[in-house]
Order: structure tokens, then sequence, then C-alpha cells
């Protein structure tokens, strides 16, 4: 096969060599040498890119020798896709990421308040990555706020594609805006003011099943031993209150020997969970952010609607050593695009400094994800080992005793050394 296969691409060249990971009867079929694409991003993307590249290419090569290679194709989104096709995000980027299954981006710039809606929503939701899976666990050696930060091992699953972050809001003022206000007035007697800015919050059956049958089907394959719902079910009734009871029945319906919920524990065992079967459980938000802190050992996966997960994926990143060490994917059926969880940083850009390890562990979960786990868990033990010999980028070093602050590269020279 050659690189790329039939692909319509404008302003990209596929590399001569590679080939492409493929879906083969709903499995991925990962050749030696993958095409895998990546976007740099914005602000200290190029930065963290070319040191997690180093990393990743190191461990393959330590792991596979020649035998196992991968081909970096890149694609453009943000202000480098605007310099080259005067649009933030071109056909090319979504179509390649289609058609080579897996990639992996660094953070893009998202204006606040005006401009261009977000990239990364705009990405998921176009190419249907409903799943937004972020692992949190704490690395020996990280720096943490708490008194056990080794006692957080989550993976959150936040559904990608609708709640709030679904687009669709008006400004004040705006014809559409308007518009809908007046509707919503006359139509159901309320009492909106008119000079409101207005969103709509969709939380839909197939959507919310789609993301908790994905979260229950990793609790069971991985061996986890819960998965909490997460919601605000209790203020937003037929959104929140909705996505816990579709939960609930995925559980019950499609997963009936592997689930066991509270109740049935309390009801049928005397309050002992059984043996091999994972425990559906649900919190409401706001409790769920004081449980995280005060009973961290007690959630394992979590599944939550668009901004609850969001907010809490920070939140729970802030135990184990903050944004800059948090891995994420956002993934679809097959497709999976992996990303830095943190920002652009923009004051930061181009300095060497910031810390590289959230992208840096981002791809070892895609080197997970195409089953080449040997590399992943090298690039993780690299990873602690230096940590552990307090050779740290700056977030790290100003939360460390006797530290030796390195710049990104400098950091990732000392993980490649680690190897
Ligand atoms: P941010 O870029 O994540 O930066 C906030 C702060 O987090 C930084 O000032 C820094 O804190 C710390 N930080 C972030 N990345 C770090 C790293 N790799 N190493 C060490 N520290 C790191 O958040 P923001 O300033 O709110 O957002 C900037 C832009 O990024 C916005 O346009 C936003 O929309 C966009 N954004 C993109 C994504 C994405 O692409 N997935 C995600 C979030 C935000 P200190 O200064 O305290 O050291």
């Amino acid at each position: 096969m050659t690189a790329g296969g039939e692909i319509p691409l404008d302003k990209i060249v596929l590399p001569p060599e590679g080939e492409r990971i493929q879906v083969i009867e709903d499995k991925l079929a990962v050749p030696d040498c993958p095409i895998i694409p990546f976007i740099e991003g914005d602000g200290i993307g190029p930065d963290i890119t070319r040191a997690a590249q180093w990393a990743w290419n190191a461990a393959v090569t330590k792991t596979y020798g020649d035998s196992r290679k991968i081909v970096w194709l890149e694609l453009y989104a943000g202000e480098k896709a605007l310099q080259r096709y005067g649009e933030v995000l071109p056909q090319d980027t979504f179509r390649a990421i289609e058609h080579f299954v897996v990639a992996i981006k660094g953070p893009l710039t998202t204006p606040v308040g005006t401009g261009y809606r977000s990239l990364n929503v705009a990405l998921r939701q176009k190419l249907d990555l409903y799943a937004c899976v972020r692992p949190v666990a704490y690395l020996p050696g990280v720096p943490s706020p708490v008194t056990h930060p080794e006692r957080m091992n989550i993976v959150i699953f936040r559904e990608n594609t609708e709640d709030v972050y679904a687009g669709i809001e008006w400004p004040k003022g705006s014809e559409e805006g308007e518009k809908v206000i007046s509707y919503l007035n006359k139509e159901f007697d309320l009492h909106i003011p008119q000079d409101s800015g207005i969103g709509i919050k969709p939380i839909s059956q197939r959507a919310t099943q789609r993301l908790v049958r994905k979260a229950i089907q990793y609790a069971i394959g991985q061996g986890r031993r819960s998965i909490t719902v997460m919601h605000k079910g209790n203020i937003m009734k037929y959104t929140e209150g909705a996505f816990r009871d579709w939960a609930y029945q995925v559980a019950r319906d499609e997963f009936p020997e592997e689930t066991i919920t509270e109740k049935e524990i309390q009801q049928r065992y005397g309050g002992e969970v059984p043996p091999d079967k994972v425990v559906v459980k649900d919190r409401i938000a706001d409790s769920m952010f004081q449980q995280i802190l005060t009973r961290t050992a007690e959630y394992d996966v979590i599944a939550a609607p668009n901004l609850n997960g969001d907010y809490l994926s920070d939140a729970c990143a802030a135990q184990i050593g903050g944004l800059g060490m948090a891995p994420g994917a956002n993934i679809g059926d097959f497709t999976a695009l992996f990303e830095a969880t943190h920002g652009t940083a923009p004051k930061y850009a181009g300095l060497d400094k910031v810390n590289p390890s959230s992208l840096i562990l981002s791809g070892k979960m895609m080197l997970e994800y195409i089953g080449w786990r040997e590399a992943a868990e090298l690039i993780q033990s690299a990873l602690v080992r230096t940590i552990q010999q307090k050779k740290v980028t700056y977030d790290l070093a100003r939360q460390m005793q006797g530290a030796t602050k390195l710049k990104t590269s400098e950091f990732t020279s000392a993980i490649v050394e680690n190897m």
C-alpha cells in the first residue's frame, strides 16, 4: 500500500514512506510504519511538539529498533493554517485526520467573547470525536498541593459534542437572539430580559449513551472498579437529569452482567461489592468537586456532560501537578485526536520554557491506543525517573525543594537519556 491511498488534499504533500492506519472489521490495523498526522498548535505549541516528538521517536526506536517507526505528517490549524491557507481550520486538516484515523495536536488559540469559535470544539464536532478521555493519575515525584496525590487515579470521559458547548448561542441585541427571546417569552409566558445573551443546552439520549457505553466498556476492559455519572440533574432535570437516567439505562440494558448499582449492592449483597462487577453510581456535580478532594480513592472512571467534564478535568489535574502534566484525547468510534490538555500559554511562546509532559503523555496514550504498549511504558518510566531526579521545568521546579530548573529541550533530553 502506498503512503496515503486515495485522499483529496489541497496543500499537503504526503510522505513518500509509511502506511495509513485502517479500521478493518471494527479493529485498528496498525502497520509498522504508520503515518500519523500532527498539528503543532499556537503559542507554546511548537516548543512542546518539537520536544514531544523527540521523546516519542526515541521511545519507539529504543523499544523496536528499526522494525517500527512513526512517519509524521504535519497538518495545519490556527495561526499556521491562516498563513498557509488563509483560514484557521482548512478542509485538508479534517480530511487527513479522518483518513489517517489517529492524530495528535498541540493547543490552539480561542478568542474569548469575540472572533471565531473554538477550533478544538470544531474539530471535535466535525470529526464526531464524541468522547474526551482524560486519565488523571499521579506520577511519583511530581509536586502536588494535596497530602495524598497518589490516591488520584481516575479516567474522565467527557461528552464532547453537545451541552452548552454546542455553539448555539447569540449575543445580546442580535436579530437571532431577540427572535429566540421573544418567541420563548410569548409562547411559554417567560420573562427573559430582552438585553440577554442567549445559549441553548442540548443533551441527547444518543450522545449520552454512546459516551457512557464507551466509558463502561473501558471500565470493564481495564478492570476498573466503578463508573460515576457526574451531573447537575437536581437543577437541570431534562438535560443533566436525563444524562444520569440514560447512563443507568445503558448499564442496565447493555451490561447487566458486568455492572451493578449502589442500590443493588445494598439490597442484594448486604453492602459488599461482588467481585468482577463495575459499580455504577452517580454524584451531583458540586458535591463531586468536594468528593474528589476529600474521598479521592473512591472514584475511578467518571462520565460527565461536556461542561462538568471540562471543569472537573482541570480541578483533578491540579491535584497531580497541574495542567502541564495532564494528557488527553478526543475519540470517536475509531478516529482519535490526542492533545495536550492545557492551552497555548502565549506569554511563554518560543521561550523553550514550558513543561512538555502533557503532550508527551498524550502521545503515550496514543501509543497505547495503537497497541505499542512497550514504547508507551518506556516514555512513562523515563518521565518519572527524570522527575524523581528533580530535573524539571519551571512549573514543577517552583513547587519542589532542591530541583534543577530545565528548559523544555533540556528536560526532554533528560527524559530521552533516562530511557
Ligand atoms: P493556558 O494556555 O493553559 O495557560 C494558563 C497557565 O497554565 C499558564 O500561564 C501556565 O501557568 C500554565 N500552563 C499551561 N500550559 C503549561 C505548560 N505546558 N507548562 C507549564 N505551565 C503551563 O490557558 P489560558 O491562558 O487560559 O489560554 C490560552 C489560550 O489557549 C486561549 O486562547 C485558550 O482558548 C486556549 N486553550 C486551548 C486549549 C486546547 O487547544 N486544547 C485548551 C485550553 C485553552 P503559569 O503562568 O502560572 O506558570
